[in-house]
């Protein structure tokens, strides 16, 4: 097939195209390098073709969906720091982005897999978190649940083209992480971790870190949307794509001291003093993944401490 990748100079992305390649696909990526980086494609950009564009182009996109039968929508403006430092990003980019991609989908009538987010589900005390639940937000003053409503925005965008016929869906992400992963950590408390270990840093633990999440090893994340967009079963339709194990963030510094081998301190940190008045963070954080079970009986295979190791490695051979 031809397929569309936005954002696939990205974290995600990149592993997106690397496994489409795999399976023969042609490749074509759209990526404004924002957040993600030609360096995550240098293996493979004889391979694909790569368009340095914004998705908010609604020319260019259009002239990209136009010559594919596929479309990944992954560009996304993403991490709670950045979020709550550039809130106009988040809705402009995540909403209007969005939009540009599926309308000119809709006019070339082309499958979308739209990448959505945990974040929708809020602050919700339902766990495990199923696809149909409620979502729970606090005010519209915290811009955290600003990026929680434009994703939202972006699936009833999905349903609403939906109902006109066109095949889309929806895969919500839970707390991906993996080799390419932003060393920078302004997106995930596992970059942010494993940086600070192996340079010897006390670990910045927000809040009390009692918090949990689950960790979801990047190829589980990867092979679940990649199915998502081969297969029909989840048109029309949300999945959850995470492991449903669940950890506090003090247990996930434990697993990276040990892995990395230092016994570093904690460092406390408020959320105040970290993100600034009017933040609010999500105490808990776990998966349903009964219907993705169900419609493509995907599974994550990748356990955390396997998935931290292999992370690891990648980071060394990386950095040092
Ligand atoms: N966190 C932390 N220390 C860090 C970075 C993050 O304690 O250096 C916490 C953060 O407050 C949240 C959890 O780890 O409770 C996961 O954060 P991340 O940014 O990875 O993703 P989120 O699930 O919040 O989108």
């Amino acid at each position: 097939m031809r397929v569309l990748v936005t954002g696939g100079a990205g974290y995600l992305g990149s592993h997106l195209v690397d496994l489409l390649l795999e399976h023969g696909h042609e490749v074509t990526v759209l990526d404004n390098l924002s957040t993600g980086k030609a360096d995550n494609l240098a293996h493979c950009l004889d391979q694909v073709r790569f368009v340095n564009g914004t998705i908010l182009d609604e020319a260019l996109v259009d002239r990209l969906v136009e010559k594919v039968d596929l479309v990944y929508h992954l560009a996304a403006a993403v991490g709670v720091k950045h979020i709550v430092d550039r809130p106009l990003d988040s809705l402009l980019t995540n909403a209007r982005g969005t939009e540009v991609v599926l309308g000119a989908a809709h006019r070339w009538w082309r499958k979308v897999v739209v990448a959505s987010t945990s974040e929708v589900y809020g602050k919700t005390a339902k766990i495990p978190m199923a696809e149909d639940d409620d979502r729970v937000l606090g005010s519209t003053k915290v811009h955290r649940w600003g990026y929680s409503t434009a994703k939202a925005l972006d699936e009833h965008l999905v349903f609403a083209y939906s109902d006109l016929g066109l095949p889309v869906t929806a895969v919500r992400y839970f707390n991906s992480y993996g080799p390419r992963i932003d060393p920078r950590g302004y997106g995930s408390v596992v970059a942010a971790f494993m940086g600070q270990a192996l340079s010897g840093q006390p670990l910045t633990i927000y809040g009390d870190g009692t918090q949990t999440r689950c960790f979801t090893f990047v190829d589980d994340t990867v092979r679940g949307t990649y199915q998502a967009g081969m297969s029909s079963a989840t048109d029309g339709t949300a999945v959850n794509l995470g492991n449903p194990n669940e950890i506090t963030i003090l247990e996930l510094a434990d697993r990276v001291r040990t892995l990395v081998g230092v016994d570093t301190p904690l460092r406390f940190i408020s959320y105040e003093e970290r993100f600034g008045k009017d933040f609010e963070d999500t105490g808990r954080r776990v998966p349903d993944i009964t219907r993705v079970q169900d419609l493509l009986g995907w599974e994550p295979t990748v356990e955390l401490d396997e998935g931290l190791g292999r992370t690891l490695e990648w980071w060394k051979q990386t950095f040092s």
